[in-house]
């Protein structure tokens, strides 16, 4: 049964809050009227360096900082932004974007150079993005089968043998997922190895449960969410090969080489195979001018002229070299003297936006009734959501319309992302939390005292991931010919591939 707005809470006032890209774009505290009240609004892209304050985009001078991005990419920046203005600062290093690669290009250059003067410039406000990391290879303890994937919500907890045999799905579906988990055949006979391998790499998770395993639909209706909390996408985008490198169910009848990763996975699963992480981490003392987005980067005659907007007008700085490590997306924007090629190849690295709800419980008991910590939805809204003692709750959803692809569906998630008003966040959060709770106790009215969201836009870098990326391993890759020294200028993010801010550092210093 559906509760209405108002059994769900929708008009009790509790503190909201509404973040994009690490940026406040609205507030609404305890005290104010409630939210409910306000007609529905979605959080209205900012627009030029003149026209950034609407009553809810911007609240305080933060979001300048979020605007002067969308404004340059939009061509409406230097209509209004005026002469820069010289500090008169010059430096040995200026690195745009304080974000893991950033802070690492920054440190391996004082390393190197520890003379000299090293600046960070940053488009977040102090404290940088203050992103909570996703828990990779953290497991679920139960999995909410729910309506909009079978047509009533069934709460299944994962331990013990016999689980499957609680799953709400058609009884050959059962059948097919035991074979899947337990005893799986051998479903390409006849194939050697590396045969199978390239098979496995020519198809998304979902396609090799229908197509190869021939498993019911409601089989993969109950993986589909598997990989969604991992990678910002379902398995209708991830690969067969990686499913298989991070232990799906369905492959053990393979007879696959299990001592090594395939050739065909993606970087962070081989990273992942051999137990390093791709986190590096960050030195925290790195000189960083955060609130001060970037708008061009300029080689000159004897230094390169970095000019930033530090909230009223470009500021300029003269460097030696610079090191661009925001997203790769954004440097043709920056850098227009770039060659065609390069901005071609640096606009494809595109990232996967993700959405975050943090949820204060005035009422954290239920969810200790509950007796689980992390479960995973079937096909609601949001995909997982985790009790954080003593009283939070940590949802997560991937706006990636996943069946178009990585690529096309984060763009148009992202699109969607933005254009959601609030007031849909906050009713799915409630509707989920009281579908799961209620039967524990749980009152979504009186149960829940802050609801913070996080839309991150822009958040996974690029992976180049079979079936979708079809120069994958052999390349050459976009980051291949996105990366390269550019007069003193050198890529550096995370979008150019693994290393790439030591080895923008390298090629700066040779
Ligand atoms: C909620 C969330 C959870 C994540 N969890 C994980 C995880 O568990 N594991 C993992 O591997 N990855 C995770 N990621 C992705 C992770 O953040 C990135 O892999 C990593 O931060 C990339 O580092 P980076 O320095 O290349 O890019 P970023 O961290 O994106 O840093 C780029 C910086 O450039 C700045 N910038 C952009 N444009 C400009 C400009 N014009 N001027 C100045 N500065 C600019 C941005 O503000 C940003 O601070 C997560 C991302 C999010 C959002």
């Amino acid at each position: 049964m559906s509760l209405t707005p108002r059994d769900l809470g929708m008009d009790v006032p509790i503190s909201r809050r509404d973040f994009f890209d690490g940026i406040a774009v609205g507030c609404v505290a305890a005290t104010a009227a409630p939210y409910a009240a306000a007609p529905a609004r979605a959080a209205q892209e900012p627009s030029g360096p003149s026209a950034l304050r609407t009553p809810f985009t911007v609240l305080g001078d933060t979001g300048e900082a979020l605007s002067v991005p969308h404004a340059l990419r939009d061509g409406r920046f230097w209509e209004h932004a005026g002469t820069p203005v010289p500090t008169g600062e010059h430096y040995g290093l200026v690195v745009v974007g304080a974000g893991r690669s950033g802070l690492e290009a920054a440190a391996e250059w004082s390393r190197r150079r520890p003379r000299d003067r090293v600046l960070v410039l940053d488009n977040h406000p102090e404290g940088g993005a203050g992103r909570e990391p996703l828990r990779r290879g953290v497991a679920f303890d139960a999995v909410m089968c729910d309506r909009e994937s079978f047509g009533a919500d069934t709460l299944v907890t994962l331990s013990g043998p016999g689980w499957i045999d609680w799953l709400p799905i058609d009884g050959q579906a059962r059948k097919d997922l035991r074979t899947l988990y337990d005893d799986p055949p051998d479903w390409l006979p006849g194939l050697s190895r590396e045969a199978k391998e390239e098979r496995l790499a020519g198809l998304t998770y979902s396609a090799f449960l229908r197509e190869v395993c021939g498993a019911h639909p409601d089989a993969e209706r109950f993986c589909r969410t598997m990989s969604a909390p991992e990678w910002g996408y379902d398995t209708r985008a991830f690969g067969a090969i990686d499913a298989w490198g991070t232990g799906y169910p369905g492959f053990d009848g393979l007879g696959l080489d299990r001592s090594r990763p395939s050739r065909y996975n993606s970087a962070t699963v081989r990273a992942e195979w051999h137990g390093a992480a791709r986190e590096t981490p960050a030195p925290q003392d790195a000189p960083v001018r955060w609130s001060s987005p970037v708008v061009s980067v300029r080689d000159g005659a004897r230094t390169a002229t970095v000019g930033y907007f530090d909230g009223h007008r470009v500021r300029t700085v003269e460097a030696g070299a610079v090191i661009l490590a925001c997203p790769s997306a954004a440097v043709p924007y920056l850098v227009p003297d770039l060659p065609e090629e390069r901005r071609r190849a640096l606009s494809r690295a595109v990232r996967v936006p993700l959405l975050r709800a943090e949820v204060r419980l005035s009422d954290p008991e239920a969810w200790r009734r509950l007796g689980v910590r992390r479960v995973r939805w079937t096909g609601a809204y949001w995909c997982a959501a985790e009790f954080a003692p003593p009283d939070r709750v940590r949802l997560l959803a991937t706006p990636c319309r996943s069946e178009l692809g990585p690529d096309a569906g984060s763009a148009a998630g992202r699109r969607e992302l933005f254009r959601t008003p609030y007031e849909v966040f906050e009713h799915t959060v409630r509707d989920q939390l009281a579908r799961l709770l209620g039967p524990a106790g749980f009152d979504p009215g009186r149960g829940i005292a802050a609801i913070t969201v996080h839309r991150w836009g822009h958040a996974i870098p690029p992976e180049y991931r079979r079936p979708w990326h079809e120069f994958h391993p052999d390349g050459p890759s976009p980051a291949d010919a996105a990366r390269g020294r550019f007069g003193r200028i050198a890529i550096a993010g995370s979008d150019a591939g693994d290393g790439a801010a030591v080895l923008a550092v390298e090629e700066l210093t040779r």
